[in-house]
């Protein structure tokens, strides 16, 4: 069972927090927020092929309770980012209302989303009308047969259409994630790479992580973000991008065109490796995030989270509301699992939610 926290103890000082500090001097001003814990995929790496418990609609968070989460974020916190995602946040009908509100109290902080692409197409110029400033789209390869077999759904031509229209929609940067899974779809790095670049996205690869539902995996099958550079390299001239990475959680690096020129070859573009396994950025990880049913989680791999939602619907003020929040990433733990300890650690236990529960 994920343990629920009780409400943490405020500061010895009694003082109202003003930031999401914890013990280990790190400060979180980047904030997700899970809309909803379905999905219309199956991405074998995320959830079941069947049998998953769906929240039910009054356990989740409604418009006017996710705007205003984030209104405390920003107002009381200083968060400088927003990102709402799922499950799949396109499966909301009041998403468009949700990123109106926030912008509304918050014209300069930007609001971005993670989707899957499915219905972007139809959807984009409303959310952009709202605010919405930037997305990311889910999108593992382009071959058709593979695209089906990891997301267990034959779906690739409305994800493309879906990127398409963010394009013209005006997004800008329009990224692109993908997981590589090992003899699934990790020799089509590179031919993505490419897709993406002929078109402008920014392609970025995460290592996939423990999260998935069929508990299948396993260190040795990971693709790891060493292993995607090796095999973009084969076909591309890569130099890490000059610009400071802060703490973001992508490296970047330049991508040229390989010739014997090497690097006067003009930058194509950029692409992105999240090692999040096998280069962890815990030290500078600036998330905080909150799932579909309000409750924080200070750290992906952790098994605690801190009910915000009962805390709000209780009717606490905003005041009230921040210092159970702040308790509970003072309590985010130093690395990894509560106990620090590494993924590939037999003492590793996977948090009961999978990534689409929690909100990647
Ligand atoms: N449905 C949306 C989507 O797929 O973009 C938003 C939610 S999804 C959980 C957010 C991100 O988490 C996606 O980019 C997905 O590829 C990534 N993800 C899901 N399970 C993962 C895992 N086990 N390891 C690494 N990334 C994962
Ligand atoms: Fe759905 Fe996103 Fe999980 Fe795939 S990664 S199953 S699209 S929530």
């Amino acid at each position: 069972m994920t343990t629920v926290l009780p409400t943490p103890v405020p500061p010895a000082t009694g003082a109202p927090a003003r930031e999401l500090s914890d013990r280990w001097g790190r400060v979180a001003d980047d904030l997700r927020i899970s809309l909803i814990d379905k999905c219309n995929l199956r991405c074998t790496y995320c959830m079941p092929a069947e049998g998953m418990t769906w929240l039910k609609k009054d356990a989740l968070l409604t418009a006017d309770e996710a705007v205003r989460i984030a209104d405390i974020g920003v107002r009381v916190f200083g968060v400088r980012d927003v990102r709402f995602t799922g499950g799949e946040p396109l499966v909301r009908r009041d998403l468009a209302d949700i990123i109106a509100g926030f912008r509304s109290l918050h014209p300069d902080v930007p609001v971005s989303l993670t989707t899957n692409g499915i219905n972007l197409d139809k959807r984009v110029d409303e959310l952009v009308a709202a605010g919405l400033t930037r997305v990311n789209v889910s999108l593992d390869t382009v071959d058709r047969e593979v695209f089906a077999r990891v997301t267990r759904r034959d779906r690739l031509p409305q994800v493309i259409r879906g990127l398409a229209a963010a394009k013209a929609a005006g997004l800008d940067p329009v990224k692109v994630n993908a997981v590589l899974m090992r003899g699934v779809n990790d020799t089509g790095a590179a031919d993505l790479l490419a897709w993406c670049l002929e078109r402008g996205y920014q392609l970025r690869f995460i290592e996939q992580m423990p999260l998935d539902a069929d508990h299948n995996w396993a260190r040795r099958n990971l693709v790891s973000g060493a292993e995607v550079r090796g095999r973009l390299s084969e076909r591309f001239d890569l130099t890490p991008d000059p610009a400071p990475r802060g703490s973001a959680p992508a490296q970047l690096w330049e991508v040229r065109e390989k010739t014997t020129a090497g690097q006067d070859a003009p930058v194509l573009g950029k692409v992105g490796v999240i090692a999040s396994v096998t280069e962890s950025f815990c030290a500078s990880c600036s998330r905080t995030r909150v799932t579909a049913d309000g409750r924080v989680r200070s750290c992906l791999f952790s098994r605690q989270e801190t009910d915000l939602l009962s805390v709000m619907r209780s009717g606490a003020s905003d005041r009230e509301i921040a210092e159970v929040w702040a308790g509970a990433m003072r309590l985010k733990p130093r690395a990894y699992g509560s106990d620090g300890v590494t993924l590939d650690d037999p003492g590793y236990v996977q948090p009961e939610r999978t990534m689409s529960a929690i909100g990647g």
